[in-house]
């Protein structure tokens, strides 16, 4: 097994993290997590463009350049012999003895791996539940930072109380799930959260915009009420490992008919397509 460590790709035993590092103390860095699909990195450079934004938003340096380490992740991918399966990206401020402060001249830390993964297809086809809770994270959580507290307290919530994905609303509005962006489906009009400080904007939400305008489906960032939400025809919860995941009840409440709605499921199919596109057909 092969790990990335700053511009190289070693044995994954190789990798220790310090007492010390940021990343571990405070939570101090970014990352993120990409798909790979027969063998191929879906979305790449969306998923790098992003990292940088996030990384530049706590002023922290990549060690090398974005080409450069999209070429080391698809080393990384090959040398795992990764078909279907996802990369973990993380990237700390680096070591230093515990200050607040940000310290100067110290070496950002990143790092990376490759997993086995397979496509979620019972969730694809029968949906998930889901329950609401307040979303009560900081105000800049379109930045991908590590500091996932919130979102773990929120998802173990729902998890306890048998729901899949947990929910955010903010003053009464539905923001995102912990891991996912959400969308509501009302006559035909899908309905999300705008792309701004209170929601990370999702490369699944991004293509997912793209492929609704391709299809001629109207779409509007717009945020809805949580008692909206239990009331759309469709639901669905979108992120890079889930895709495009439908949602068959919130908070107890069946959603439409309890089963995948036409919308989401022309835009599961679109979203296939663009799957099989990257993986070689
Ligand atoms: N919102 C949150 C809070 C997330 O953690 C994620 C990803 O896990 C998403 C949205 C969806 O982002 P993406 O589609 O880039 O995976």
């Amino acid at each position: 097994d092969y790990a990335l460590l700053g511009d190289k790709i070693v044995p994954k035993k190789e990798i220790s993290v310090s007492l010390e590092d940021r990343g571990y103390q405070f939570g101090d860095g970014v990352y993120e997590v990409i798909r790979v699909y027969g063998g191929v990195i879906f979305h790449l450079e969306a998923h790098l463009g992003r990292l940088d934004d996030s990384a530049k938003a706590i002023y922290i340096d990549l060690p090398c350049s974005l080409r450069k380490l999209g070429e080391l992740l698809g080393e990384l991918v090959k040398r795992n012999g990764i078909v279907d399966g996802k990369l973990y990206l993380q990237l700390t401020r680096g070591v230093h003895p515990r200050v607040h402060f940000i310290p100067e001249g110290i070496k950002p830390i990143l790092t990376g791996y490759a997993e086995h993964v397979a496509r979620p297809l019972t969730s694809l086809r029968e949906g998930i539940s889901a329950l609401t809770v307040e979303d009560n994270r900081w105000l800049r959580v379109n930045i991908k930072s590590l500091n996932l507290l919130p979102n773990i307290l929120a998802k173990h919530r729902a998890k306890s109380q048998g729901a899949d994905e947990a929910i955010f609303v903010r003053d009464g509005l539905v923001t995102e799930g912990s891991a996912s962006n959400v969308y509501g489906i009302r006559d035909g009009v899908v309905y999300t959260h705008p792309a701004n400080h209170l929601i990370l904007n999702g490369i699944t939400r991004q293509a997912i915009v793209r492929l609704s305008e391709e299809l001629g489906i109207p779409w509007r960032e717009v945020p809805i009420s949580a008692e909206e939400l239990a009331r759309m025809d469709e639901v669905f919860v979108s992120n890079t490992i889930l895709e495009i995941c439908p949602v068959v009840s919130v908070d107890g409440r069946t959603i439409g008919d309890g089963k995948i709605g036409s919308v989401t499921a022309s835009l599961q199919a679109a979203f296939e397509r663009e799957i099989e596109s990257a993986a070689g057909g």
